[in-house]
């Protein structure tokens, strides 16, 4: 009998959804830099973020797609290592904190203004169109966005956009990879709470339940139909479900992205929520499990952690 051996099988991309991840990830880029130029503020760091991500993802896809496959014209090739040398040189080193259409979310909000929910959505619906050019394409690519905020008159809206990720294990990674790094303590907290497999931890809960001032709100990005709350999101944030949704994978929905968003703004509502849970001395434990889970997924792939999370930067003119 063969050696029974404890690492998983890694996924393997079919030629076509190689085809796709490069057309999209070129895509995206092309999009990052051209709204970027219509930003009111500079919004290179975004730019630089995405590339990174982007990269990241292409790297440990199997087999890889480096940035070199990704953008095949030399002179825009060149021009971006110019502009922003970092994420050509980390990618393979460093994990993105955010996902690639994080990135993206956050240079359309920049674009459109904060306040301007339709717009926002109008503009995501247009680029996933471009993106999903058949069913099967929905690679680097989110299918929800969630909007909180305050049930106050013209309150200020958080927003937040799924996984863009494709496989388990580029899913698995970024999860991990945002809990430790990009979200707020206390989603991170919660998310912590459940092991990969859906089982919950034993010895933490960092489970949250949002305030009924709260409302958190996701919607399909293609049709912009209104959807309930995921049992998880049921479970991590105290969002009102009913029991027959899905139970996606902790930490995959927009809720997660933009619940952290709004925690970090508004210090009413971050008090609220510190002060229901007090469950607090097993943190790092989970933390210290969550990095090791992070760690063994990397292993399925072929990047080498430097143990660093990548910081995006500015161009510098
Ligand atoms: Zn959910």
């Amino acid at each position: 009998m063969p050696p029974v051996t404890r690492k998983a099988k890694k996924e393997f991309l079919k030629e076509e959804e190689f085809e796709i991840f490069r057309r999209n990830a070129s895509m995206l880029i092309e999009k990052m830099v051209e709204l970027s130029c219509q930003t009111p503020k500079d919004s290179t760091v975004l730019v630089d973020e995405a590339l990174h991500s982007i990269f990241f993802l292409g790297g440990i896809n199997n087999p890889p797609c480096p940035p070199e496959v990704i953008i095949t014209d030399m002179e825009i090739l060149n021009s971006l290592k110019e502009s922003y040398p970092k994420p050509f040189e980390l990618y393979s080193i460093q994990l993105p904190k955010r996902h690639p259409f994080s990135c993206v979310l956050d240079m359309i909000v920049q674009v459109t203004g904060r306040e301007k929910e339709n717009g926002i959505k109008e503009k995501l619906k247009e680029l996933i169109r471009q993106l999903k050019q058949d069913a099967r394409s929905k690679i680097l690519y989110s299918f929800t966005i969630c909007v909180s905020y305050i049930d106050i008159p013209d309150p200020v809206k958080y927003y937040g956009v799924s996984m863009s990720t494709t496989g388990r294990t580029a899913g698995k990674i970024m999860v991990g990879a945002s809990c430790l790094s990009a979200w707020d303590d206390d989603v991170a907290g919660a998310v912590m709470t459940y092991n990969p497999d859906k089982s919950k931890k034993k010895y933490f809960d960092g489970t949250i339940i949002l305030p009924d001032s709260v409302r958190c709100e996701s919607f399909k990005l293609d049709s912009g139909e209104k959807m309930n709350p995921c049992r998880s999101c049921g479970n991590l944030f105290g969002l009102q479900t009913d029991e027959n949704t899905d139970e996606w994978p902790y930490g995959n929905c927009a809720e997660a992205e933009s619940v952290s968003e709004l925690l970090k703004s508004e210090h009413q509502v971050k008090e609220q929520v510190r002060a229901r849970h007090r469950s607090d001395e097993n943190r790092q434990k989970a933390r210290n499990a969550v990095l090791k889970q992070l760690k063994s997924e990397l292993e399925n792939t072929d990047f080498k952690w430097d143990n660093n999370f990548y910081t995006p930067q500015r161009i510098t003119y």
